[in-house]
């Protein structure tokens, strides 16, 4: 799979061994597909790979054309005795878009197109920035250490936080929410999934067990779509299947030409250009097959837009709201729908009405709560409501009614169009809990959540899923964890609801306290009371150990510098307490101009054991206020500036499996490993094994192996423990293996004895058949979650079913059920089955529940941003590069295209500001400031600038996003941002010539 986006593409690998060559013809190279897809007509056979009949696009039809950017020259062990033993050889991979996974169909994009030359190699970037050795900081520099020293400094250090600083729990013993985990929650941005998520959770929330965690992109860890979770349906519910089907496609937040390529290009444009048309006829039955809209919201003119309007100029609508008001124009359009297709508006509630007579919970309170709260319908007239949502969101009214028109307007005979939405970080970094459920209100309404083929409403996604593992334990102040949904505050305060007086109660109180008294003022989310909010608890100087997983928060924190600025300050007060003690007499506002200069001069004359080491470190802990410091990842990173040990990861992508899904169809598949890490990395649940080992042991050694603390990592660890030592004796027992078999497959008995809850993503009972060689059979086609079936025959076939719309089982006869099988010859056939949706049901969403979402105007942080700063500062991503972009430096092509951060301005505002092409501005505010060639652009609005979320030279646009975040779901609030920008100076003539300032278009 790739090891990118959201998409999931998949991609076959290839190694072989350097100087050895194959021929053009079938059977004389590796290349192999066996595949009969009935879905989308298409089989391929060993002879489709007759490479001397390379044309154009013949990737759909088992050809893929390879180009030099999918390959790497490396090295890698021959493998004779088990993966990752025998001689070191040189050998050749190449990765090669899969022709037979029906995501991609052999396409990709740009980003995943470049995979294979991204991989590391001893004569490569890649190979030269790779972290290899674990290391310790002594005084001002890093020095190489053993894996024995640095893992037992670190597990000398976490246990005594812990011991020190735990908080008792009569259940569990000491709680280590004084170590403080930043880590990944996904599959894909980085590989990492499934089992990278288990050992990272068993050691943090089982072992440590501390409530003060984050996720590479929020302060917190949580969900990041409860308010969709909330209304039912949950963030990922529908499939590309729909997305082919739809009437009408609406994007909103996504750009999704940029971040979910495939997806759009291979799906979205040939539903839009009509290429899908057949399709549609087959899973019609008889309604008329009309031409495909498209609605995209995004407040720039964004390449998703260019490339729509050039596939279908008459048929994309593209409203561009003014950043924070996407509420109001979702309500308003559902406003219009209301009132001009009730028809269709009353055929699709039947629908749900109809279901809620066997059980799907249909809360007609709560819709009635919306249409009368949200939509006004009885408070305002269409006018004075629509003239409103055009002063508030910019967007002129005739396109609100004609994006209404586009939707609500019946087909030919009167059937409902079949809606299909998508939605992401626009969303998402925008008053998330509301802005989502105003989406989510919108599809309720217009049928997207019937579950009938070409509908659905769900997230984009930025990378891919795969979380599995413990459920993270509540801060000690309070009993639960979760976030405060009206219905958890219903709940808190005992509010009943049984009549329409209740919802409306509930209402009032719940925007009462959370909002208009309660983080309109406060400036405190009120989630934070049950899932903490570690950056700002970070910068009031909580918490004594900071460990990094795969995430670089001074790029990706909001108001980044400021997070920098404060962990910095205390990571060296550690530093100089324990190499110069004396230093550590300067106060951290003190020290802020001299730190890092006085950090160069520290002298260093010995150099501690790691038992020394930590013990002085937990002196500092003690006197300093500081923060102990570790980061574990592939490639060096901007917070190792600051961290006393680094640890070598093994990348997920290649060089150990793990199991993930696309978030499009829930397709879960293996990212099988092809390589060897470089140096003395290490896989992820290595490293977390082998600390919580020695933290066993060095209880023990005090006499208190029986301590709690002790026997909940060793209750935690031991099978994988058992794993490792039969591994080293028969190198064939996989370790992944074991993990997968044991915390994943058999999740429900695992935590159970464990005695704690788990979330494995769309886990069920047919999982406990899975592992790791079984996913193997099923190559990059994979099988579709949740599974709810997989037989396996005496002869070796396997047999996998999926449910292809989660929304379908709950509300018709019948759903749509994905037959993947794996015959014992290499032959996958895949096809899709009309079944009794009795068989479905546990499994499919069990309610819709709509809920107000009410403009509020913007928070306060938001508010005072307006009044200063001139520029609206809309942040996202360029095609080419990455999440932080941390791989991209490894593609020549990629960093030729894109060697500064740039925004893109207004002519009108760039002549304003006296700007040329090419010239260097910094953007600024009061939390901090960032450097940006000029890209003069129409595709950005008067008052609007664009900035790269994060690049790989530079923090990016995190320099400058507000520090506001949701209070409902605590997610940041970056899209709310507003800065200013002064000249700097202008590029040499000889760099702006490698540079272009075109406007990206399409023929
Ligand atoms: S669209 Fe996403 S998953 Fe597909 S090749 Fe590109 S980056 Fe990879």
């Amino acid at each position: 799979m790739c090891q990118f986006c959201n998409v999931g593409c998949g991609y076959d690998v290839y190694v072989w061994p350097a100087g050895e060559e194959g021929g053009l013809k079938p059977g004389e190279h590796g290349v192999v597909y066996r595949l009969k897809d009935q879905v989308y007509g298409r089989e391929l056979t060993p002879q489709s790979t007759d490479f001397t009949k390379l044309a154009p696009l013949t990737h759909e039809k088992g050809i893929p054309w390879i180009s030099e950017s999918m390959v790497v020259r490396t090295i890698r062990r021959d493998w004779k005795r088990g993966r990752g033993t025998g001689e070191w050889r040189e050998v050749y991979v190449a990765q090669i878009p899969s022709p037979e996974c029906p995501i991609n169909k052999g396409n990709h994009s740009l980003r995943g197109g470049t995979s294979g030359e991204r991989n590391w190699s001893p004569w490569n970037v890649a190979g030269a920035r790779r972290l290899k050795q674990p290391m310790v900081r002594f005084g001002g520099r890093f020095e190489a250490v053993p894996w024995d020293y640095a893992i037992d400094l670190v597990a000398r250090v976490v246990k005594g936080v812990i011991d020190k600083w735990g908080v008792d729990n009569p259940k569990w013993g000491k709680e280590g929410h004084a170590v403080f985990a930043h880590r990944m929650d996904h599959g894909g941005g980085g590989g990492g999934a499934m089992i990278e998520n288990t050992a990272a959770g068993l050691f943090f929330f089982y072992g440590v067990r501390t409530a003060f965690a984050r996720i590479h992109n929020r302060s917190f860890f949580g969900p990041e779509n409860p308010a969709i979770g909330d209304a039912g349906p949950g963030a990922m519910n529908n499939s590309l299947h729909d997305l082919r089907l739809a009437d009408v496609i609406i994007y909103w937040g996504t750009n999704s030409y940029s971040t979910g390529t495939v997806m759009f290009i291979q799906h979205a444009l040939d539903n839009l250009r009509g290429q899908t048309a057949e399709e549609k006829r087959r899973w019609f039955a008889g309604e008329p097959v009309v031409d495909t809209h498209m609605i995209i919201v995004d407040p720039r003119r964004t390449e998703t837009v260019e490339a729509a309007k050039a596939a279908a100029p008459d048929r994309v609508l593209h409203l561009a709201p003014e950043p924070g008001t996407d509420i109001v124009l979702a309500n308003a359009i559902a406003r219009v729908i209301y009132e001009r297709y009730r028809d269709t508006v009353d055929k699709i509630l039947a629908v749900y009405k109809q279901a809620a007579q066997r059980g799907f919970k249909w809360d007609e309170n709560a819709w009635r709560l919306y249409l009368e709260e949200a939509l006004e319908i009885n408070k305002k007239t269409l006018d004075q409501y629509l003239a409103e949502a055009e002063r508030i969101t910019g967007v002129p009214r005739r396109d609100i009614e004609k994006a209404a028109e586009i939707i609500g307007a019946p087909k030919p005979g009167g059937a409902p169009k079949r809606v299909w939405l998508m939605y992401e970080k626009g969303i998402i970094w925008n008053q998330n809990y509301r802005s989502i459920y105003a989406l989510v209100d919108l599809c309720t309404m217009t049928g997207a959540f019937r579950g009938i083929p070409g509908t659905g409403c769900q997230r984009q996604g930025g990378h891919q899923e795969g979380y599995a593992g413990p459920e993270p334990p509540p801060p000690p102040w309070t009993a639960e964890r979760h976030h405060v949904s009206p219905w958890n505050f219903a709940k808190e305060k005992g509010i009943q609801l049984n009549t329409y007086d209740d919802y409306k109660r509930l209402m009032e109180a719940w925007y009462k306290e959370v909002y208009t008294e309660g983080y309109y003022k406060t400036r405190w989310p009120a989630g934070d009371k049950y899932m903490p909010t570690t950056d700002f608890r970070l910068v009031a100087g909580e918490g004594k150990v900071l460990w990094v997983h795969d995430m670089d928060n001074y790029k990706l924190a909001p108001a980044a510098q400021r997070l920098k600025a404060a962990v910095s300050d205390r990571a060296w007060r550690v530093t100089r307490y324990v190499f110069a003690e004396a230093f550590a007499k300067i106060g951290g506002s003190d020290s802020k101009e001299q730190y890092d200069v006085k950090a160069v001069e520290i002298p260093v004359t010995t150099r501690p054991s790691s038992a020394e080491y930590a013990a002085r470190v937990l002196e500092a802990l003690e006197k300093t206020g500081g923060l102990f410091m570790i980061v574990q990842d592939i490639y060096p990173i901007f917070m190792m500036e600051d961290a006393h040990v680094v640890l070598p990861v093994a990348f997920n992508n290649g060089e150990t499996p793990d199991v993930r899904m696309s978030v499009h169809e829930r397709r879960f598949r293996i990212a099988d490993a092809w390589m060897d890490p470089p140096g003395e990395a290490k896989p992820d649940w290595w490293i977390y094994a082998m600390v919580a080992k020695r933290i066993v042991e060095l209880y023990e050694a005090e006499g208190k192996g029986n301590d709690p603390v002790a026997q909940r990592f060793r209750r935690a660890f031991q099978p994988i423990w058992d794993a490792v030592e039969r591994n080293a004796r028969d190198p064939r027992v996989e370790v992944e293996n074991e993990i997968f078999k044991t915390y994943i497959a058999n999740a429900d008995e695992t935590y159970a004895k464990l005695g704690v809850g788990f979330e494995v993503q769309y886990w069920t009972p047919a999982f406990k058949k899975l592992d790791l060689n079984i996913l193997r059979r099923f190559r990059t086609v994979g099988v579709i979650l949740p599974l709810t079936e997989l037989n396996i025959s005496p002869d070796g076939t396997v047999e996998a079913r999926g449910v292809v719309n989660i929304m379908e089982p709950a509300l018709n006869p019948q759903y749509r059920e994905e037959v993947v099988i794996a015959r014992p010859d290499g032959t996958i056939e895949r096809r899709i089955e009309m079944v009794p949706s009795e068989k479905a049901r546990a499994y499919a969403v069990g309610g819709l529940r709509a809920w107000p979402a009410l403009w509020l105007g913007y928070p306060p942080y938001v508010e005072e941003a307006r009044r200063r700063y001139k520029y609206w500062v809309i942040n996202g991503r360029y095609n080419e590069i990455w999440q932080t972009g941390y791989a991209d430096p490894n593609s020549a092509v990629v960093i030729a295209r894109w060697p500064y951060s740039f925004i893109q301005i207004n002519p009108a505002d760039a002549r304003r500001e006296g700007l040329q092409n090419g010239d260097v501005v910094v953007v600024y505010n009061d939390h901090g400031s960032v450097p940006a060639v000029v890209w003069i652009s129409e595709a950005v609005k008067e008052g609007h600038i664009f900035l790269i979320m994060a690049h790989p030279y530079s923090v990016g646009a995190n320099a400058v996003t507000t520090p506001s975040v949701e209070p409902v779901a605590q997610n940041p609030d970056y899209k709310l941002t507003k800065a200013d920008l002064v000249k700097a100076g202008t590029l040499q003539p000889e760099l702006k010539a490698i540079l272009t300032f075109k406007d990206i278009k399409f023929a």
